[in-house]
């Protein structure tokens, strides 16, 4: 049978070009594919143009405004969309809780979906992955909650999978990471993708981040000012992701998530149990830090075991 295709998003949707070209890919796939869309303007009405312009079948599915009021009658026209599709393309502009909302009941349908951004990204990982975004664009970028907003060139809040199992907190970014915005693509970053690697993962498996979003100058440590500041955006990372373990790197990023004094030495090679303002406890195994490795190679069969119990812990 063919494809039923829902193509939403809201009138904001800033690249309807974006929604067009979908639309006719889709057509040139299957070309007796049905286009489900909801009678509104902007993305839809660009598919809803778009679908009949390449020869697809459209349903749509207008809401019934004046029955149900203009919110609820949104609410329940996603729902007819999701039902009444086999996937979702959804043309996200980094706000629209309509979009989101329609995203939801289809993973909640187990249909799948994706998403695009509004820079005409793809962002991986559905609601938790819209969740990530909404959190970076709108509070990390822009943030001048301490001094380190001076004399960072970018903000680095971390990349990977959104759905991630596992979660790598290092300390902050460095000199390749406040160029590029992208956390561990140094040095140190490649040594943590042997060791990411050895488990059996690849990058794009797990999430990788810091404490801190900004680069210190010089490198120096985060001063506990500096921590406090900004561990409130890990948190919240880490309570969208929901990882079932985390790996701490380095005596800065353990002793400030356990609140520790102890040292890395003394604290790694067990679990110790990230407790949080709410939900459950997650299990961190502290580690060293891979820049640290790459002074002491010695080392390297502790950290190799440090990440075999975490693979165990996992069922990899
Ligand atoms: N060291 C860190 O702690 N984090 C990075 O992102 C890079 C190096
Ligand atoms: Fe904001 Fe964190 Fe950067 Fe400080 S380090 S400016 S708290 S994002």
């Amino acid at each position: 049978m063919s494809k039923r295709v829902a193509v939403v998003g809201s009138r904001e949707y800033p690249d309807l070009g974006l929604v067009r070209t979908f639309v006719r890919r889709l057509a040139k796939r299957d070309p007796a594919a049905t286009v489900v869309s909801g009678n509104a303007r902007g993305v839809d009405r660009a598919a809803e143009n778009a679908a009949r312009a390449a020869g697809l079948e459209v349903r749509s599915l207008p809401a019934d405004w004046d029955k149900h009021g203009p919110r609820r009658a949104g609410f329940i026209r996603n729902g007819q969309i999701v039902e009444a599709c086999d996937a979702v393309a959804a043309f996200w502009d980094g706000n629209s809780g309509g979009t989101a909302d329609t995203v939801r009941k289809a993973e909640a349908a187990g249909k799948p979906v994706s998403v695009w951004g509004p820079d005409g990204e793809r962002v991986r990982g559905g609601t938790k992955g819209m969740r990530l975004h909404k959190l970076d664009s709108r509070h990390v970028r822009g943030c001048g909650k301490c001094g380190l907003h001076h004399t960072r060139r970018s903000t680095v809040f971390g990349q990977g999978n959104p759905d991630a199992r596992l979660v790598f907190v290092g300390e902050a970014p460095g000199h390749d990471e406040d160029e590029s915005g992208l956390a561990f693509v140094g040095r140190a970053g490649k040594r943590l993708t042997k060791l990411i690697e050895g488990m059996g993962l690849s990058r794009d498996d797990v999430f990788i981040c810091n404490i801190l979003k900004c680069r210190p100058p010089g490198n120096r440590n985060p001063d506990p000012s500096e921590a406090a500041a900004c561990s409130p955006y890990l948190h919240k990372q880490l309570g969208i992701i929901a990882p079932e373990v985390l790996v701490a790197l380095g005596a800065c990023a353990a002793k400030l998530l356990l609140r520790t004094e102890e040292r890395i030495g003394a604290l790694r090679g067990r679990f110790h149990a990230l407790r949080r303002c709410s939900g459950p406890p997650i299990p961190l195994m502290p580690t060293y830090h891979p820049a640290y490795l790459l002074r002491n190679p010695a080392d390297a069969d502790k950290v190799e075991g440090d990440m075999r119990l975490v693979a165990e812990r996992l069922g990899l």
